[in-house]
């Protein structure tokens, strides 16, 4: 069990991450990593490496029991992943384990096919819609360099974040 520090936005490599070649210890490690800090991260929906310090083409999410979720494929990590289509543009408010002191209105796509390589090598599609979709996207962004707040949805769509207890 390897829990990472989430770094903060103004501490992220804004840079494009790495694509990886294969699938290999390294990437194992990564895996286990991001589930690991996102496990121990309340509320937490997904990671991207960048976000623990590794500019690498990885991320791990799992929206199962968000009240916003419709379709849901349970726990993911996927390398190189890649957006094959979206359509119906939504604008929704997002937050970020990296920017956790204020959240945003972005517009994503509402449904969205990707593609991506998983744990075992394998190709993997995944269609969905929603909360899912929209964690994802947020996810891919990372691995280019692009937070929620470089997307803002116009004026007034930065938003402190509210304290849950
Ligand atoms: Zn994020």
């Amino acid at each position: 069990m390897s829990v990472k520090r989430v770094v903060t936005h103004q501490e992220i490599d804004k840079k494009p991450a790495l694509d990886v070649q294969s699938i290999d210890n390294f990437c194992l490690t990564l895996a286990r990593d991001l589930l690991d800090t996102m496990h121990a991260s309340p509320g937490c929906v997904g990671l991207a490496a960048p976000q623990i310090g590794v500019s690498v083409r990885a991320f791990s999410v799992n929206v199962t029991g968000h009240k916003k979720t419709k379709t849901c494929h349970g726990e993911l990590v996927l390398f190189n992943p890649k957006i094959l289509s979206g359509d119906a543009p939504v604008t929704a408010r997002e937050g970020c384990m990296s920017v956790p002191e204020l959240t945003g209105d972005v517009t994503r796509f509402e449904n969205l096919a990707i593609a991506g390589i998983g744990i075992n090598g394998e190709e993997i599609k995944i269609e969905t819609d929603a909360f899912e979709a929209r964690a994802l996207q947020h996810e891919i962004d990372h691995l280019d360099g692009l937070l929620f707040l470089d997307r803002l949805a116009g004026p007034g769509a930065l938003h402190i974040r509210k304290v849950y207890k």
